[in-house]
């Protein structure tokens, strides 16, 4: 098995560039060693307006919406890059089989094969 691990790995940095850009705008980072977004709370809830705070309940949950998805796509792509790393890459989590390549390069943070 000769993977273009070069051009993946290529594909998984832009990747992880474009949901670092969109997780950061959506929340922030808890801190640098950690992979875990959390929403940040603007203006620290002073609001005296209450329905200015049932916005903001609102928006945070539409917000942790948005971010769960991305946040779960982002550990997939940091996976993906550790088993780069560590010569796991391109194999099936469930059956141990080899990922064909076809699939990696549509899609380079795959963890299973196309029938699992
Ligand atoms: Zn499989």
């Amino acid at each position: 098995m000769s993977l273009p691990i070069e051009i993946l790995k290529e594909k998984l940095l832009a990747e992880k560039a474009l949901l670092e850009q969109e997780l950061n705008h959506i929340g922030k980072k808890m801190d640098t060693e950690s992979s875990d977004w959390i929403i940040g709370t603007e203006g620290g809830g002073d609001h005296a307006d209450i329905q200015e705070n049932a916005d903001e309940v609102i928006d945070f949950q539409q917000r942790i919406a948005l971010l769960e998805p991305l946040e779960q796509q982002y550990q997939d792509v940091l996976d993906a890059l550790d088993k780069i790393d560590a010569g796991t890459y391109g194999i099936c989590e469930k059956t141990g089989d080899a990922i064909p390549e076809e699939r990696l390069m549509a899609n380079p943070s795959a963890r299973t094969c196309a029938h699992c």
